[in-house]
């Protein structure tokens, strides 16, 4: 269930702009509630208040003591403390604290109900409180700027970081590492956004996140990506299944065929060309790539003009010794490797073969195998078992 949150301001010089500011920070705090499960209920705070760097800062207004770990405390943020929990650490207090700098203020665009009018020469506010917040929801903690060391203390964040001796940081949560595809570069290059922001480069993967330590270009939305959701999940959150991937199904009225595609770009091109394919909309999600997950290997049988889809190694390899009509077309997306580990919204696809058309059917409910099953999808069908285990579709899906 997404978290519930509230919203104050505090600004004793009484901004013109306070009205748009409260907009803003509540419309960023949607976009992370939108994604994140939690508990109890985030109270933020709003200061416009002068800021050492001038800009904006946002953290956690009260933490909890986790234990050793070593020679160190690992502490929690209070944040994801009451999220986890729906105990929060510090009562009717805020929990979490972002301050704008009132010059910084006259820069941001504040109107949370447009998108494409953020001006070339304004920096987006919602970006900004957005990126504020992930600082307070657990990407901050107690390395020195400078050096990287740690002192008595260390944030969950911390304790995910590694430095190097060549002066570079990574994060290695294993969620992130995952979507990223390896150690997920931390800024070491600023002189003040070193050890809790990302990249060193917009040339990076992670350069140009909405974490990154880099640069906030003007008149750009930067959005919550994946990675900042991977993060999320390593400092301990839990996600509420709209961060899966859409798998779109076509149907092709030619072969009657189904075909499934987790690629926006792959769904756009069979609707330019192919118009025997019919969409249907988003049939099931499927996860990124995790140590949960396992490959779906896609087969296109020339034979029949259907598509095949396994995620056993040994069915794919004996494919590959025997039927020369099947052509290997590599990993079509993740399916899950139990059904425990999609967790609610699990579903496990029957698997069927026609004997007589040649073709595979994957059926997403227990009424419709029944169905097949009893012949309502006419003679011929085999009922081949339990196949992929994929997420029933969600809302909001974000699209790979
Ligand atoms: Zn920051």
């Amino acid at each position: 269930m997404s978290f519930a949150y509230t919203v104050s301001l505090n600004d004793p010089a009484n901004s013109l702009q306070d009205g748009d500011l409260l907009a803003d920070v509540r419309a960023a705090a949607s976009e992370w509630a939108g994604y994140l499960n939690g508990l109890g209920s985030l109270d933020i705070q709003v200061n416009v208040s002068t800021t050492s760097v001038g800009r904006a800062n946002g953290g956690t207004a009260t933490v909890v003591p986790l234990g050793a770990d070593g020679s160190r405390q690992l502490i929690e943020n209070g944040t994801i403390h009451e999220l986890k929990t729906g105990i929060d650490p510090n009562g009717t207090a805020p929990d979490l604290i972002i301050n704008v700098d009132p010059n910084y203020l006259k820069t941001l665009w504040l109107n949370p109900s447009s998108i494409a009018a953020i001006p070339n020469d304004k920096i987006d506010g919602i970006s900004v409180f957005t990126h504020e917040i992930a600082h307070g929801l657990g990407i901050q903690g107690y390395r020195d700027l400078s050096t990287g060391s740690l002192g008595a203390y260390e944030s969950t964040w911390d304790k995910l970081v590694t430095t190097s001796p060549d002066g570079s940081a990574s994060f290695t949560g294993a969620n992130s590492v995952a979507v990223y595809g390896g150690p997920v570069s931390v800024t070491t290059t600023s002189s003040t956004q070193n050890y809790f922001h990302l990249g060193n480069s917009v040339n990076e993967a992670d350069g140009q996140d909405l974490m990154n330590g880099i640069v906030f270009k003007y008149g750009v939305r930067y959005d919550i990506s994946k990675l900042d959701l991977a993060i999320m999940k390593d400092l301990g959150l839990t996600t509420n299944g709209s961060d899966l991937n859409s798998v779109y199904r076509f149907f092709d009225t030619a072969t009657q065929d189904h075909f499934y595609t987790t690629s926006a770009v792959e769904k756009n091109q069979i609707l330019a060309t192919q118009p025997s394919y019919h969409y249907e909309g988003a049939a099931w999600a499927a996860p990124d790539k995790s140590a949960a997950t396992i490959d779906v290997f896609r087969f296109f049988d020339s034979a029949h003009n259907s598509h095949f889809f396994t995620t056993s190694v040994t069915e794919r390899d004996h494919i590959l010794q025997t039927l020369p009509s099947y052509k290997y077309e590599g990993v079509a997306f993740q399916a899950y490797a139990d059904a425990s580990a999609a967790g609610p919204g699990a579903l496990t696809l029957e698997r069927f073969f026609n004997t007589n058309t040649g073709l595979h059917h994957y059926s997403a409910s227990a009424s419709e195998t029944y169905g097949i099953n009893h012949g309502t999808a006419g003679a011929g069908w085999i009922d081949e078992g339990p196949s992929l285990v994929v997420h029933a579709p969600t809302d909001g899906m974000l699209f790979a």
